[in-house]
């Protein structure tokens, strides 16, 4: 049985929502140039803190069929993982909320496979290829173009029903769908909270952020020292910094995430500071490994503990 665009849409949409995804919105390829001025002024700044793999090829970022020849629709989906239940122990390294949860990649990869099976069952023709931070895509252009949301100010994607704390997966696909509306609407209106209250001043005014100054840059990709004069602002972050999205209102009264494989397991969140301080590699391999803290490797898990440690003797804001 063929099934009509709109049909087939829909069934998309259901199935999307059936694998408990909690945004799904579906955009048509085309190129996003306008994005392109933006990100290279920015790399020529050196604001991506020698991230060079965001300064090469960038025509390919801002082209989907780049990644999947003959790319015709993007399926954008959200998944969130906002909860408000964290760390038990007070004055310990504080995680960041996306690092709770068992690695995201493979999750939401997981997931978008299964939609994928799913769209070739009832369409023999489609091909897909799917994208969750793995490979050189404008993930945020490409949610807002799917209508999931708008860019706040401090750079990161705002849903209003889910607010910011969601991860973006992506299908690109072959076959032509019905396409959704971009989010043309900007919802920060006046407010500036995020800008004022970054700790280090890594907020930028035209919604990019300086990865020099930000700590989740600085706590994740950089394989150096902690700059000396972030120390006094880092509020005992170890692994990311989840100040700007915590302070929008945005995120105010949002319904926490129902996915269990996001949840912080108690283990770690009953470390208390002797247990972060003599974190052996072996405890390291058996908590973190399998979560999105295996980007780092045990020495710079270690230095970020040190440099959160040291940080929270400057502690003068709030967690
Ligand atoms: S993640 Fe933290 S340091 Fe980075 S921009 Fe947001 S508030 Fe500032
Ligand atoms: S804190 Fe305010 S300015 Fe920043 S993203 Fe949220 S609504 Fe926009």
């Amino acid at each position: 049985m063929t099934y009509a665009k709109a049909e087939l849409s829909g069934l998309i949409r259901d199935k999307a929502a059936d694998l408990k995804f909690d945004l799904c919105g579906i955009a048509r390829v085309r190129i996003l140039s306008e994005n392109e001025p933006v990100l290279r002024a920015w790399c020529e700044a050196g604001m991506n803190a020698g991230m060079n793999y965001l300064n090469r090829k960038i025509e390919n970022r801002l082209n989907p069929e780049s990644l999947l020849a003959g790319a015709k629709s993007m399926i954008v989906t959200g998944f969130s993982y906002y909860t408000d239940n964290k760390q038990k122990v007070q004055g310990v390294p504080v995680l960041s909320r996306y690092a709770y949860g068992i690695n995201y990649h493979d999750v939401i990869s997981a997931r978008l496979e299964q939609l994928l099976s799913y769209i070739r069952s009832v369409n023999s023709e489609a091909e897909g290829r799917i994208v969750v931070d793995s490979a050189p895509l404008l993930e945020k252009g490409w949610a807002i173009e799917a209508g999931l949301g708008w860019r706040g100010k401090h750079s990161v994607i705002i849903n209003r029903s889910i607010g910011s704390f969601f991860f973006i997966g992506i299908l690109i696909l072959n076959i032509e769908l019905i396409y959704d509306k971009p989010s043309g609407k900007d919802y920060c209106g006046s407010c500036r909270q995020c800008i004022d209250l970054c700790p280090t001043g890594a907020i930028n005014n035209n919604r990019t952020i300086d990865a020099r100054k930000c700590i989740a840059n600085l706590t994740i990709e950089n394989r150096g020292p902690i700059p000396e004069e972030i120390l006094p602002k880092m509020g005992g972050r170890v692994y990311g910094c989840d100040r700007c999205q915590e302070v929008c209102p945005w995120n105010k009264n949002v319904t926490p995430h129902s996915h269990p494989e996001f949840d912080l397991p108690e283990e770690i969140a009953e470390m208390t500071p002797d247990d972060w301080q003599s974190l052996t590699e072996e405890q390291f391999t058996k908590l973190f490994r399998q979560r999105a803290l295996e980007r780092i490797s045990y020495a710079d898990m270690i230095r970020n503990i040190n440099a959160a440690i040291k940080s929270l003797q400057f502690f003068n804001f709030p967690l």
